[in-house]
């Protein structure tokens, strides 16, 4: 073999062993990072952007990977990225479960203007949409005026939304309030984030500590919503405490998982 088809090969190997390592589903590395919208939790203080360069992240990708299947040019790693199932609204989105980039939810409905904070828009699966209006009328009935500021996203609308908080806050604080492209439940087309005007209709953890977050907080699965990020549960669920990101996921699945006590993908991904 002569020393340029060996490099060429070599270079080959290389580039497959890094797609590999990317399709594993890890958020590093993706070539397509997209993630969750607002969710500025009002306290990181806006650090200068250190956007990953596709060569750490290459880097950080191989070294990872390297632990578990060391690979060489005679033996390509043999980890895979799991088939992909269909999607359902049950379906795990974390950072190691992603969406297929096209995927885009069937019956996608726009959230009425009474259910939705002061100029914003925003679209859910139908029955994600009735299940709100639902829930925030027994809200107002209650006394708490809350309302949907975001919902569905695109991918491609993720990805633009994780790389603004990357060049807000930095990508490590990045990481922690949204999430890659692909790797958002907002892509879902079940995830609504819910604010109210104590918190000036923004997206801050102390609405968790609202009447309106919390009775949210207690009431949500009855509609068939759950929290996906609680707090205390950071190291588990890889996001920051977001008190207003609500995931439909069934009325009956909501109770389950109230009752569980787990977290929400913990429920989800159960055998
Ligand atoms: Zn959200």
């Amino acid at each position: 073999m002569s020393k340029l088809r060996f490099r060429a090969l070599a270079l080959v190997s290389v580039a497959i062993f890094t797609l590999a390592a990317c399709n594993s589903g890890t958020n590093e590395g993706s070539p397509t990072p997209a993630s969750p919208t607002a969710t500025a939790t009002g306290t990181p203080a806006p650090t200068p952007t250190s956007t990953p360069s596709a060569t750490a992240t290459s880097t950080a990708n191989a070294t990872a990977a390297a632990t578990t299947a060391p690979p060489t040019a005679s033996q390509p790693p043999s980890d895979t990225a799991p088939p992909v199932a269909p999607v359902t609204i049950l379906s795990p989105v974390d950072k190691d479960h992603a969406l297929p980039p096209d995927y885009v939810p069937p019956g996608l409905a726009a959230i009425p203007p009474a259910y939705l904070a002061p100029a914003f828009g925003g679209e859910l699966r139908r029955e994600a949409v009735d299940a709100l209006a639902l829930m925030l009328d027994d809200a107002a009935a209650a006394g708490h005026d809350i309302r949907a500021r975001s919902a569905y996203r695109s991918y491609a609308e993720q990805e633009r939304t994780f790389n603004y908080w990357v060049n807000a806050l930095g990508y490590d604080e990045a990481i922690c309030v949204s999430a890659m492209a692909g790797h958002s439940e907002h892509q879902l087309g079940t995830t609504a984030d819910l604010t109210s005007p104590q918190v000036g209709w923004d997206l801050l953890e102390s609405f968790g500590e609202t009447a309106g977050g919390q009775w949210l907080a207690a009431n949500a699965h009855d509609y068939g919503f759950a929290l996906s990020y609680p707090a205390g549960a950071e190291d588990v669920t890889g996001y920051c405490y977001e008190p207003w990101h609500f995931r439909y996921i069934g009325e009956a699945e909501a109770q389950a998982w109230k009752a569980s006590g787990l977290t929400l993908n913990q429920y989800l991904l159960q055998p």
